[in-house]
């Protein structure tokens, strides 16, 4: 018997090759099949005649062909087709790319129903790319068409192939496919059917038909993603942690050793994080706050206190480098103090109170350093995934702290809060310096409570960013080469890593060859990006910081948390291709000192729109005021970018959509009071939030 769970392949007609296409777009069973969305319709049954399209305007027309000619562009490998169409209003032309096949199965005298968005060029109007549906001869005059959904493909893939499958799914499985939603719920907000969503988003009958379908499975979306939020946060909340109790005169004593004086963001920071932890419940609590604002300093004040309770904390970092640039720091912060800090990392074993250096590859050093931790005898334990590892044992931890917490996935999170052998759970501050938008901060972290840090410290120089004209290029390199003649580093961005036939657009690899021979054949240059290994790009980090390098190439790898305060320049090639969020990050990688610094940008083309969007971050230093404005002009997706864990796996929901959030955010609040009431969606709650949250 077919079931949702059964495998595609079982379907028929699905061989090897077809299956592992599929699984490109993780499609394995017949489930993901019926669950993989279209991302738009096309619909023939409301066509345009020609002589109404307009630029920019998406339309579906039904014409008949002219001419048809495949042609191969002049020094490209790529091959064109074209096409000329015509109805009883006009002609209009139609090119696809790098689709010859096309010319086989559409000849002069065919009718089609094309859909696609019309772009327009100084002498007509042309429709590049549309999907196309032949129109059988003897239907031309009644055709009315249908409402055709349209699907992410991959290479070799046909939309035709994938609906043919989908709708087959459908038909086996629609016995299985039942409503989970409470009554109540599809009641009150007058939503359809699950089984009716399903079936009329692959296969609408009306355009209303399909916009029911999508609301619907929107709100499906949200909701479950939320109540599984909420489900957790109220798990921890029942859960009992170790209260750590900041005595106020020790604290500021402490505080007062420091080089600097807290601004008042980080004061408000520390007293909610005091707050939290006095608890006998775990804190969940993500401190975000810009580059440069000072996250680390809460972070240790934390530890102090947690330490002279008598309790450990740990500090979980993403990279070694980072791992090693807080173990520095708060062995640094802590000289005067009896505080024990070990760090553990992958290549690196140390401590703070025995100065000679340990070989971390003798097991004998390693496993007396681990039974020192096992035995509470250190206080605060700095490292990377290594502390994540099965035989890593900890004494009493009260408090685990995340850096850079986005680099990490919900497992992980988790793993850290199991690490105690009591069945006490720790207090968790996540640190993070992508600023999400206060808007989006509820929804994606609805388990986690936010304080944010608003201010940068005093005295910080603001970064001089500057768009750069073509014509000075040159009067850019000139000025970098006079800062690394005062002893400063240089940081260059480029897009890609390879260079690709995508036109202008920089590689790290070209860049390298071009600075190396042409410009700067007499200073130190580096590369670095992401298909090095891991221990050749702590390398190239380690150069970088000890001054080796004066000039590091680098793809966006270099985003994260690294302070190398003698870096005063950067150059961003391809600025257009990164988001303002992350162009505001990689700028963070200067001006973390008092030096001034410099951000010039080079876009690949001086488009006016683009231009406007990069002035914006010329303009504003505020990455809150930045992610905001990324979410307004390119949405969730690239603003966060989707490298990043821990953001919900959205198919069709937004996260902009603020109503619906709002209405799903208030159903996940009143069901789960009531959850017992729905055993199955109990259940399923349950079963998510334990897999993804690996319990
Ligand atoms: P991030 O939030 O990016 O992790 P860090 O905690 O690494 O920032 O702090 C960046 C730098 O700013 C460090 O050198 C730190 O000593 C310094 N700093 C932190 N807080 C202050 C402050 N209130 N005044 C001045 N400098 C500060
Ligand atoms: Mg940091």
């Amino acid at each position: 018997m077919i079931t949702l769970k059964t495998s595609v392949r079982e379907l028929g007609g699905v061989g090897d090759a077809l299956a592992l296409l599929l699984k490109k777009l993780h499609i394995e069973t017949c489930k993901d099949l019926i669950f993989y969305f279209p991302y738009r319709f096309d619909d023939f049954s409301k066509c345009v005649l020609i002589s109404q399209v307009q630029s920019g305007e998406h339309v579906t027309l039904k014409a008949r062909i002219e001419l048809i000619a495949n042609r191969r562009l002049r020094n490209k490998r790529k091959m064109i087709t074209e096409c000329v169409v015509s109805d009883e209003s006009g002609k209009l032309k139609i090119v696809w790319f790098n689709q010859p096949y096309f010319i086989h199965s559409l000849a002069v005298g065919d009718w089609v129903a094309v859909a696609g968005k019309i772009t327009s060029s100084l002498f007509d109007s042309q429709l590049i790319n549309p999907f196309f549906e032949k129109i059988p001869a003897e239907k031309v005059t009644q055709y009315t068409g249908s409402i055709t959904p349209v699907y992410s493909l991959t290479a070799k893939l046909s939309q035709k192939q994938l609906r043919t499958l989908i709708k087959k799914s459908l038909e086996v499985c629609s016995p299985h496919i039942r409503e989970w939603l409470p009554e109540k719920i599809c009641h009150a907000e007058n939503l359809c059917s699950f089984p009716q969503a399903v079936q009329s988003i692959h296969v609408p009958k009306t355009t209303e038909d399909f916009n029911r379908s999508l609301e619907r499975l929107k709100f499906d979306e949200l909701f479950f993603f939320q109540l599984c939020s909420q489900f957790l946060k109220k798990d921890l909340a029942s859960k009992t942690s170790y209260p750590i109790h900041f005595d106020m005169k020790e604290l500021s004593l402490f505080l007062s050793q420091l080089p600097f004086s807290l601004t008042q963001s980080q004061k408000q920071t520390l007293r909610e994080v005091q707050e939290d932890m006095s608890k006998t419940h775990p804190m969940s609590r993500l401190i975000q706050g810009d580059v440069g604002s000072g996250k680390t300093c809460i972070a240790a004040a934390a530890t102090y206190a947690v330490s002279r309770s008598g309790f450990q904390s740990l500090f979980l970092a993403p990279t070694e480098i980072l791992a090693q640039q807080h173990f520095e720091t708060f062995s640094n912060v802590f000289k005067k103090y009896p505080i024990r800090i070990a760090l553990v990392t992958a290549q690196q074993i140390r401590t703070n109170h025995e100065s000679r250096i340990m070989n971390h590859e003798k097991r004998k050093e390693r496993k007396i350093l681990f039974e020192q931790i096992e035995h509470g005898e250190i206080d605060s334990i700095i490292g990377t995934h290594a502390l994540l590892q099965e035989k890593m044992k900890f004494a009493r931890v009260a408090l685990a702290i995340i850096d850079e917490q986005h680099r990490f996935g919900v497992k992980q999170r988790k793993a850290l809060r199991d690490k105690n052998q009591e069945s006490m759970t720790p207090h968790l501050l996540s640190l993070s310096a992508t600023p999400i938008p206060r808007t989006l901060c509820m929804t994606l972290y609805g388990d986690l409570d936010v304080s944010s840090l608003k201010e940068v410290p005093l005295g910080r120089k603001k970064i001089i960013t500057k768009i750069v004209p073509r014509e000075y290029r040159e009067w850019t390199y000139d000025f970098i080469r006079k800062e690394v003649k005062k002893g400063r580093q240089v940081f260059v961005l480029c897009p890609l890593i390879d260079p690709s036939d995508v036109l202008g657009t920089k590689s790290v690899k070209q860049e390298f060859e071009l600075l190396k021979k042409n410009i700067f054949p007499d200073l130190r240059i580096g590369v670095l990006h992401g298909k090095m290994k891991s221990e050749a790009k702590e390398h190239i980090m380690i150069d970088m910081k000890e001054g080796r390098i004066d000039i590091l190439i680098a793809t966006s790898v270099i985003e994260v948390g690294i302070h190398i305060s003698n870096a005063s320049c950067m150059i961003v090639e391809g600025a257009e291709r990164f988001g303002l969020a992350q162009l505001h990050q990689l700028r963070g990688r200067v001006g973390r000192s008092d030096h001034q610094s410099y951000c010039f940008l080079f876009p690949t083309e001086y488009d006016h729109d683009l231009s406007e969007r990069l002035e914006i971050f010329a303009e504003c230093s505020d990455g809150f005021a930045l992610a905001e404005k990324d979410l307004e002009l390119r949405g969730v997706g690239d603003m966060i970018g989707t490298r990043q864990s821990g953001m919900p796996n959205l198919k069709i929901a937004r996260l902009t959509d603020h109503e619906l959030i709002k209405k799903t955010r208030y159903w996940a609040q009143t069901i789960l009071e009531e959850i017992d009431l729905y055993p199955a969606l109990k259940k399923r709650v349950e079963v998510v939030t334990r897999e993804t949250h690996g319990e």
